[in-house]
């Protein structure tokens, strides 16, 4: 399944609910969470349906790999030169709540509201 109907970041992915973008290519969407975090706070998102990184294996690689170097560059784009943190829940105990493959970055000067 290459998208599920009923997933929020598929929509987002399809153009169905409006997102601040900040990057989009073949593979990939970032934008900027809804809900920040810190004063800088992305999702990098596959344009594929994928539920969680536990639902990964050898075929998403390559996927997982452009997600996390594409990181520090979005960071330096968006003008954050102090650090960041990258983030990833999987599964309930994790924090999970959105069930679509998503890479967390935040940045900026601290205090943040989490994290
Ligand atoms: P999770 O807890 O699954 O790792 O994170 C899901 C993130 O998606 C949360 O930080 C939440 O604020 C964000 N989010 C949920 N719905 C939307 C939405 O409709 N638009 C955007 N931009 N972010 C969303
Ligand atoms: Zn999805």
């Amino acid at each position: 399944m290459s998208s599920d109907p009923n997933c929020i970041f598929c929509k987002i992915v399809a153009g169905q609910i409006p997102s601040r973008k900040v990057h989009e290519d073949e593979e990939l969407l970032v934008f900027h969470d809804i809900n920040p975090w810190a004063p800088v706070h992305v999702l990098i998102v596959p344009r594929v349906h994928v539920a969680s990184l536990a639902a990964t294996g050898p075929e998403h690689e390559a996927l997982l790999g452009r997600m996390l170097t594409l990181a520090p560059k979005l960071m330096q784009q968006l003008g954050v030169t102090n650090g960041f943190r990258v983030v990833v829940n999987t599964g309930r105990d994790g924090g999970q709540e959105v069930d679509h493959l998503h890479v967390h970055v935040m940045g900026g000067p601290r205090p943040w509201l989490k994290g």
